[in-house]
């Protein structure tokens, strides 16, 4: 990597180190944390940090704020957690810019460590504003930033901050993803096989495209794969499809086959009714599934729509994915939310994770996909899973990350 890291960082003894992690995790109604991956994720770079005696002042966003103080969005929890999980306190903040950050920081020591207020408490954080921006970096004499999940966002925490601190580095987990996502993948061993799957085609498609010339094949599940398959030619029923991407689609697959990748679609669904009943008072309408059954090919009959892959589909696809040497996993095969539409994805992922012990390298990038290694109790089983959904798929479509070329250059 061509940015400084923060295993290049000499004399830390003393130094105010902002870091901007990405805490932005999932809390339940009485804001206890139901997943801590992002914390965890971040102790080795706050560690190395204290171990080496600097100061560390942690801070991130929560949520989407737009601005206002919102308490349930507050980061005060993960400063609990933290405290947990390093041992030592962690005082908390309740600003990220301002006297009271500055008293607190003012009176630090080696090794503590402070955690401030949401970001996006402020408007200025999205906007990317200067001034705020280089208030924040007022407390830092270094910044190091491993908040991966929001690297592809140029805000005031991710990008702004690096014109008011000279020295600006990678954390160990903004790191690892970029060597998981970006150098394994470089020269990948193969066959390299793509599992894309999830509602939108326009989501997927950069990443079609991005990885077109170096996959050996695409595995495509969930609804994206009804707008290739009308595209085709196929009935498709009232499935969810991207009429406005039919042409792109098209084009999609005659360049997929002029450059000899194999392009799987689905051979069979799962499908049923959908019925919406609005409800009363509420802006969204309660939506069942009704007479779900399995369709008898690609084909799905008028009225009814596909909400998951079906066992043909599975086969065809172990069989491909037990071949493969590289595997990238981005989306579920179908409405995974319900319990009945989930085999494919669950299955999907078990797949991926025996493959790996078969000796394939396999990395997991989305909310959903990640949930459903998780729930299928194989996130051990798997090589990388990565942190940041958005910024894992703009990666792999080959976008830089603002966050990553705001860095200090090697
Ligand atoms: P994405 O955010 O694009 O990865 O899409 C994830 C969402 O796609 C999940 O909430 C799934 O329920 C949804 N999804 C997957 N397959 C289907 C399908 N066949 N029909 C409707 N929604 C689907």
């Amino acid at each position: 990597m061509s940015k400084l890291s923060i295993a290049d960082l000499k004399d830390l003894r003393g130094k105010r180190v902002l870091v901007r992690a990405d805490y932005n995790v999932p809390l339940d109604e009485k804001c206890a944390i139901t997943d801590e991956t992002r914390i965890k994720e971040t102790i080795k770079t706050i560690e190395f940090l204290t171990e080496r005696g600097a100061k560390v002042i942690l801070t991130s966003h929560m949520g989407r704020p737009d601005g206002k103080r919102v308490e349930s969005m507050s980061l005060r929890p993960v400063a609990a957690r933290l405290e947990e999980l390093l041992k030592r306190p962690v005082a908390f903040v309740d600003d990220c810019v301002g006297e009271k950050v500055a008293k607190t920081v003012g009176a630090m020591q080696p090794g503590d460590v402070v955690l401030l207020e949401n970001t996006r408490f402020y408007t200025e954080e999205e906007d990317n504003d200067v001034e705020f921006a280089k208030k924040l970096a007022s407390v830092g004499d270094i910044y190091v930033n491993d908040a991966f999940g929001t690297a592809h966002r140029a805000h005031a925490s991710t990008a702004g901050v690096c014109k008011f601190i000279e020295t600006c580095a990678a954390g160990f987990l903004l790191r690892k993803e970029l060597k998981f996502l970006g150098e394994e993948l470089s020269s990948p061993e193969r066959p390299f096989l793509v599992i894309l799957g999830g509602a939108k085609v326009s989501d997927k498609i950069g990443v079609i495209t991005s990885l077109l010339a170096k996959a050996d094949g695409f595995i495509i599940g969930g609804a994206m794969a009804y707008t290739f398959l009308k595209a085709q030619g196929f009935g498709v029923g009232s499935s969810l499809v991207e009429e406005d991407k039919l042409g792109l689609a098209k084009e999609m697959l005659a360049k997929i086959q002029a450059l000899g990748a194999k392009f799987h679609l689905p051979v069979d669904h799962i499908v049923a009714q959908k019925v919406e009943t609005p409800v009363p008072g509420q802006k969204k309408s309660k939506v069942e599934f009704k007479n779900p059954h399995q369709s008898a090919d690609a084909s799905i009959e008028v009225g009814f729509c596909g909400v998951d892959i079906g066992p043909k589909t599975i086969e065809r696809y172990r069989a491909e994915l037990m071949q493969a040497k590289t595997i990238v996993w981005n989306g579920p095969m179908g409405v995974f939310e319900i319990p009945e539409y989930s085999t494919g994805t669950f299955e999907v992922a078990r797949i991926v994770a025996t493959a790996t012990q078969a000796g394939a390298k396999s990395i997991i990038g989305g909310g959903d996909s990640i949930k459903a290694i998780k729930k299928a109790q194989v996130g051990d089983k798997v090589t990388f899973i990565s942190t940041g959904g958005g910024a894992s798929l703009e990666f792999l479509e080959g976008r830089e990350l603002p966050g990553v070329a705001a860095l200090s250059d090697k």
